[in-house]
């Protein structure tokens, strides 16, 4: 198993390299135990190195090391403190998605992995400043329930088992919205109905979700 701070390079360099994030823009953590990794404050998230994320402990907030954690580090704390069941949490600007949902579109199921990774509906934050207190109460409110959470007029989070889990959430939702974006340009995209929802949701699709989160850890 690769260290925390190895997948951490990895899964920062994947946001930049799959477009969910553009300069210094996203921060991404993974917990381990009482202490939590986080991108540092002012680095483009594939710059940064195994030695320059940044420990914190969960439970007392002590920082360890030189560099200044990502200004979202209350977000992040939050979410942990929130879900024991997480370990990684990827916070990303992705395009396509903050163009769709700051224009009040919301994505809704329409192929099977979408309700089986992303869950059977995204909820949407209003706009709120970042980096604070109101940010982290709007975040932690939603991410009880869901494992994607967009920010209007900011971008995405996505929470996971592992940083593998909540990375495929964030590459997927911002897929999710490029075929949603294209469905609506050309026509009018036939989303599930509920009955369809509830067939990836009930017990044989089970398997097939629990076979697809499978390969995420
Ligand atoms: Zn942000």
């Amino acid at each position: 198993m690769e260290s925390i701070r190895k997948q951490l390079c990895k899964y920062g360099k994947l946001v930049l390299q799959k477009n969910l994030a553009a300069g210094p823009g996203g921060n991404i953590s993974a917990r381990d135990g009482d202490f939590v990794y986080l991108s540092p404050s002012g680095f483009a998230l594939d710059e940064i190195k195994e030695s320059h994320w940044v420990k914190i402990n969960l439970k007392t907030g002590k920082q360890y090391g030189s560099l200044r954690p990502s200004c979202e580090i209350s977000m992040h704390l939050g979410c942990y403190l929130a879900r024991p069941d997480i370990n990684a949490v990827i916070h990303t600007h992705p395009p396509v998605t903050l163009g769709l949902i700051s224009a009040g579109v919301e994505l809704k199921p329409f192929y099977p992995d979408f309700v089986a990774i992303l869950g059977r509906e995204i909820p949407v934050v209003e706009y709120v400043i970042p980096a604070g207190e109101e940010i982290r109460q709007a975040v932690v409110e939603q991410i009880k329930k869901y494992n994607v959470v967009l920010l209007k007029n900011h971008g995405a989070v996505c929470v996971g088992a592992t940083l593998k889990e909540a990375f495929s959430r964030a590459w997927m939702t911002e897929e999710t919205s490029k075929m949603q974006a294209i469905g609506m340009m050309v026509g009018k995209i036939r989303y599930f109905t509920e009955e369809e929802i509830k067939g990836i949701e009930n017990l044989e699709a089970e398997d097939y979700r629990k076979a697809l989160l499978k390969k995420l850890k």
